[in-house]
């Protein structure tokens, strides 16, 4: 590992803040990781950090990744593979999207030197095979491959620093939100027996249980889809309305694809009544991609 960018990763992180809401009977603490880093935010942070430090060690010059158009993963790759000296290339889902204008999260991602690499969605789905994986090495035989939301070894890793020991003490249940399942297998890594770590998935389908299940063989956790508001991406009303009236009533930002499925589902758990009286919640950041709509 290359101990200079880990230092320097260390240094450009701002310090976390932390604000307790209180809804009903229950103290809700919010960890915001979305204050991280402007750019690096959240969870990408910790996700990134020991996949840079490698592909330094390694002798990279580039770094190579898949996301699709409004990706938190793609914005913070491009952003710190500028700061830390790589190339990027993104490897994008949706060939119609080659066609400027781009996007916001695109033309963040290109200003910061990402070159795009646009796919249609059935070559997307081949983005974990061997073959395809293969050939992406051999075209670009100079970039570090980071997969889709930066999931891997070293980002569990990275993401087993989200907790600090204090937090650990201090807190038994601990929510956060799922997309690839990354984040939440650092966080059950450097969890205790005695805590309860629950995940509120941003996607449909138990599918997300058995991914986390590889990466960890602790029994204290669990996943939820019941508020992902019909998979990936989908919003709906309640969503919609619930995020304008947190934000209203909190003064914190939240978005539609993670945090706010996360605290709309965690403020349905408290209306049942099966929630204990605190608990910490990971705001995994993701802001760059907040709707207009909200
Ligand atoms: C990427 C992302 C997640 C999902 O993290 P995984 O490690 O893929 O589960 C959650 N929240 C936000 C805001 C994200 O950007």
């Amino acid at each position: 590992m290359h101990l200079e960018t880990e230092k320097q990763f260390n240094e450009i992180a701002q310090s976390i803040p932390y604000q307790t809401i209180q809804y009903k009977d229950v103290a809700i603490t919010i960890k915001r990781l979305d204050q991280i880093h402007p750019a690096i935010s959240g969870n990408k942070f910790f996700k990134l950090k020991y996949n840079f430090s490698q592909a330094k060690n390694l002798g990279y010059k580039g770094v190579l990744t898949f996301g699709g158009a409004f990706s938190n993963h793609i914005a913070a790759t491009a952003f710190a593979a500028q700061l830390f000296g790589f190339k990027s290339l993104g490897i994008i889902r949706g060939e119609e999207l080659q066609s400027h204008p781009y996007n916001a999260t695109l033309t963040f991602a290109h200003e910061y030197g990402m070159q795009f690499s646009f796919i249609s969605r059935e070559q997307y789905r081949q983005k974990n095979q061997v073959d395809f994986i293969e050939q992406l090495k051999t075209n670009y035989p100079d970039y570090y491959l980071i997969p889709e939301g930066g999931t891997n070894d070293l980002a569990i890793l990275g993401c087993q620093e989200i907790l600090s020991p204090s937090d650990l003490q201090d807190y038994q249940t601990i929510c956060c939100a799922v997309g690839t399942g990354g984040t939440i297998s650092g966080i059950i890594e450097s969890c205790q027996p005695h805590h309860q770590v629950l995940g509120f998935s941003a996607l449909k389908g138990d599918f997300l249980t058995r991914e986390v299940q590889q990466f960890t063989s602790k029994k204290n956790w669990k996943i939820i889809d019941d508020y992902c508001c019909g998979g990936y991406a989908k919003v709906t009303a309640e969503l919609i309305n619930f995020i304008r009236s947190f934000e209203q009533k909190y003064q914190i930002p939240l978005e539609q694809i993670y945090t706010g499925k996360l605290l709309m589902g965690i403020f349905d758990l408290v209306d049942q009544g099966k929630f204990p009286s605190k608990v910490l919640v990971i705001h995994s950041g993701g802001l760059q991609g907040r709707s207009s709509i909200i």
